[in-house]
């Protein structure tokens, strides 16, 4: 099965786009989102709208859970905060039906996924070689995959050694150990590399390919202006991080 694998959304509606019709080029038989379809970004609705036509697995994520009131603002930066009070004013029913219906953590054969990580789903970052560790070991898996950092990331566990860390584009053999894979962001890339990324898994190939999609940048932060969303947020859009 050819799966893609997208995560944090955060509302940007024409990233999500640039994203699916490289998803549709490349054919997959089933997209899986990985939390954080909202926050930060202007479009909310539009993008649960499409995620949950588009998906056959979503998780929920900690800007996903504040936007429906289940995790405190309070825990949030300012400019985090200042967006999800935004969404919140905005949100649909449908899109709340949507977010209210998700949880941070789920299982298919052979894969675990966590929007943060296996020690806490919600707001635990695998982003160093101790935090991979325990997640190893939390788990029994082949395959984990996260998101959360906003950065792709591709490390293995072969019972006694870590290798890997941030990943590059391209091609990962995954036919030798467990892996721990993040696809990156499709709204708000990190990584200084402003394209939005995703990830193809072949799971016959053993074989995931990180990809990353240029798409306009611009478009979006004109919505954030619009709405008079945190210029902060349209700004580091450009800069990819
Ligand atoms: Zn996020």
């Amino acid at each position: 099965m050819r799966i893609a694998v997208l995560s944090d959304i955060h509302a940007n509606y024409h990233a999500l786009e640039a994203v699916l019709a490289s998803v549709d080029a490349e054919g997959v038989d089933e997209t899986w989102c990985l939390g954080d379809t909202v926050g930060y970004g202007p479009r909310p609705n539009r993008c649960c709208a499409i995620v949950r036509e588009r998906s056959a697995l979503c998780l929920a994520g900690n800007h996903d859970l504040a936007v429906i009131g289940t995790l405190s603002v309070d825990e949030f930066n300012g400019d985090a905060a200042a967006a999800v009070r935004w969404t919140q004013g905005v949100l649909e029913d449908d899109a709340r039906a949507f977010l209210t219906g998700l949880e941070p953590a789920a299982t298919r054969e052979g894969v675990e996924l966590f929007h943060g990580s296996p020690l806490d789903p919600v707001w635990d970052y695998v982003l160093s070689e101790a935090a991979a560790f325990l997640s190893f070991k939390a788990t029994t898996a082949p395959l984990l995959l996260v998101g959360h950092s906003h950065l792709p990331l591709a490390i293995s566990w072969n019972g006694t050694d870590l290798r890997g860390g941030l990943a590059g584009i391209g091609e990962v053999d995954l036919s030798e150990g467990r892996w721990l894979l993040n696809p990156g962001s499709v709204g708000q890339p990190r990584g200084n590399d402003p394209r939005a990324a995703w990830l193809l898994i072949d799971d016959h190939a053993r074989r995931a390919t990180f990809l990353r999609v240029p798409y306009s940048i611009e478009r979006t932060q004109a919505e954030i202006r619009e709405r008079r969303l945190p210029e902060g947020l349209a700004a580091r859009l450009a800069l990819g991080e």
